[in-house]
């Protein structure tokens, strides 16, 4: 039954690596060409799985047509093409990149399994490749469909090998690619399984948001608008977050340009813009933003590789988006979906000498500014286990030993004569330091007071944070939080952090995934630092009013016992120095 099996060495091998290496550049990029195969054959399910970020396997199956043995010999060589392609279409092929190379040069630089089947074949064909070279064709009971394993990518070309990056970093790009084209083509159902474990699990979709709340989880799905707006040629599609509701990086921005993820940097202008009076900078709503314009208003070969494209009237296309996405997050809430409601009063700058006393009542303070500010809004009423207090006086390696308070001028700025000279202090982003600093401090040792929540509340993160918090979840209790997995993709969360309190807990656990997705399992000062430091930006927005004498020694001293007391921690500087050498040489004293 079997066929004899023969080895032969592919012709063009070494081209084909060469190709390999321009047109895959990791395993991320593997996965974007079998699936799209895989749409192409016209799978109605996809299933991937990768084992080390996709550096040891990536492993596509689908369902679709499938191929005989002779077009699987074919398909296997380069510029073998079953998809007549017209030659007028240079769009489509632009988007392409790859014109029949894919599998090819894929196959040349790993190792390549290949087995399919027609649904009309009663047997079907497994074609193994080492490296580029066909090393067995056999008969193999293969359902219908097509499974393609590409093992240890690289393997034989170890310059390239050494351009990947860890597992991690590669799963990030994987994940990526995969919800693209999950994205983009909704009718199939998809799974993606990482070292045996099953990251998504997504059955064909009715509709965009359908799929959304599948792959990002409900919380993001409640906070989308519909985006429906256009001028007649450019036409927007798609949902987009409404502020605060965001995080820390672009992961939740989608942009597809005519159906095909893709980007440029006028998208990217017109979405910023669009959000800038609305959300905090550093932060960005979830958006999936899908624009159709006519085929010959963009040009989509300026960079293939890079999925760029360059419009004809950028102008018109920047100025669509930014009406759309405005009308979407400003127009009246609709009816079943909740604007989400966290503006709470800032929060009282603490009161460092007595640490036990709460906070100020907020009545006391100026209303709220009307500006919306990021989600998180703990409160503040807990400060560490008080320091000894040092003596103003005391020497050290600190920007000063001994100060007065020479008195305050424009915009709260603080002027302080010290042994080093003359000091502008700005207390806002001094208190943010001395702030980012304490809680990196208690968290770094495990001693963050708890506070139970009643009723203690369920949340629904995406699935991909899901994963991460599970394997974080001893690293969230030493944080201080209560949480525990509480079905599929729900946690359960019975206590926070005290000086996190009052945030509203999905959000929070949110930011927390994802910065713990991005900096791994590393010290907590590695990966919390864009979380805490917008924590404590957050609590310092409280400090609008003036401080009292007392308040202001203390953050005066506070600030001097800080590691880093330059700077507050997202860069601004807390304090400009003007020594005496310099006051003198600029009065040409010297
Ligand atoms: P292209 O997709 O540009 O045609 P590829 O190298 O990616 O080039 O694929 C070569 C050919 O192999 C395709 O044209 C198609 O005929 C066949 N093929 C690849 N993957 C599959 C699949 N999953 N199911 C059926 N046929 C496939
Ligand atoms: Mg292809």
């Amino acid at each position: 039954m079997s066929a004899p099996a023969h080895i032969r060495v592919l012709s063009d091998a070494v081209i084909n690596q060469i190709a390999a290496g321009e047109v895959v550049e990791r395993p991320g990029s593997v996965l974007k060409e079998l699936v799209e195969n895989a749409i192409d054959a016209g799978a109605s399910r996809i299933e991937v799985e990768v084992v080390d970020g996709g550096r040891r396997l990536i492993r596509v199956r689908d369902d679709g047509g499938g191929m005989d043995r002779d077009n699987a010999l074919l398909a296997i060589e380069r510029h073998a093409t079953s998809k007549l392609r017209d030659l007028k279409d240079l769009d489509t092929i632009g988007t392409m990149g790859f014109r029949g190379e894919a599998l090819a040069a894929i196959a040349s630089v790993s190792q390549f399994t290949l087995s399919t089947n027609r649904a009309d074949s009663p047997i079907g064909t497994e074609i193994l490749i080492f490296g580029g070279k066909i090393q067995d064709v056999r008969d193999a009971g293969v359902p219908p469909g097509t499974e393609i394993a590409v093992r240890n990518l690289f393997f034989n070309v170890p310059a390239r090998r050494k351009f990947m990056r860890t597992a991690q970093t590669e799963f990030t790009h994987v994940r990526q690619a995969f919800l693209l084209e999950a994205l983009a083509n909704i009718s199939i159902a998809f799974v993606l399984r990482a070292d045996d474990e099953e990251v998504y699990h997504l059955p064909a979709a009715d509709s965009l948001l359908e799929r959304i709340r599948d792959l990002y989880g409900e919380e993001v799905a409640t906070h989308l608008r519909p985006l429906t707006f256009g001028n007649g040629v450019v036409e927007i599609g798609g949902f987009a977050g409404v502020p605060p509701f965001s995080r820390l990086d672009r992961e939740w921005q989608v942009i597809f340009i005519n159906g095909r993820p893709a980007g440029s940097p006028i998208v990217n202008y017109a979405i910023q813009n669009a959000y800038r009076s609305v959300l905090a900078g550093g932060r960005y709503a979830p958006l999936f933003l899908c624009i159709d314009l006519p085929a010959e208003m963009v040009d989509v070969n300026v960079h293939p590789a890079k999925k760029e494209v360059r419009f004809r009237r950028p102008t018109e296309v920047r100025d669509v988006i930014i009406e759309a996405i405005r009308l979407a997050i400003s127009g009246p809430d609709l009816p079943g979906r909740q604007m989400p409601e966290r503006a709470k009063p800032p929060v009282a700058f603490p009161a460092p000498h007595a640490p036990s006393a709460p906070p100020p009542p907020s009545s006391a303070l100026p209303a709220a500014p009307p500006a919306p500010v990021a989600h998180i809004q703990p409160r503040l009423d807990w400060t560490p286990p008080p320091v000894p207090d040092a003596p103003a006086s005391e020497p050290g390696d600190t920007p000063w030993g001994r100060y007065r308070v020479l008195g305050r001028v424009g915009g709260g700025v603080v002027v302080l004569e010290t042994d080093a000279g003359l000091v502008l202090m700005d207390p806002r982003s001094a208190h943010e330091r001395v702030l980012y600093e304490r809680l990196l401090g208690a968290i770094e040792k495990g001693a963050v007071p708890s506070q139970g929540l009643l009723p203690p509340v369920t949340i629904q993160p995406s699935p991909a944070q899901c994963q991460t918090l599970r394997r974080h979840l001893e690293l969230l209790t030493r944080m201080g939080f209560g949480v525990a997995e509480f079905g599929t993709d729900t946690f359960m969360v019975d206590a926070l952090p005290v000086w996190l309190a009052e945030a509203d807990p999905a959000p929070l656990l949110s930011d927390i995934a994802d910065g713990l997705m991005q900096g791994g399992k590393g010290r907590a000062r590695d990966w919390a630092r864009p979380i805490i430091a917008t924590i404590a930006g957050q609590q310092a927005v409280g400090l609008r009013r003036e401080l009292t004498d007392a308040e202001l020694h203390a953050l005066i001293r506070d600030l001097a016992r800080t590691e880093m007391p330059y700077t507050s921690p997202r860069g601004k500087p807390t304090v400009i120095l003007f020594s005496t050498q310099e006051l003198n040489r600029k009065f040409g004293r010297d």
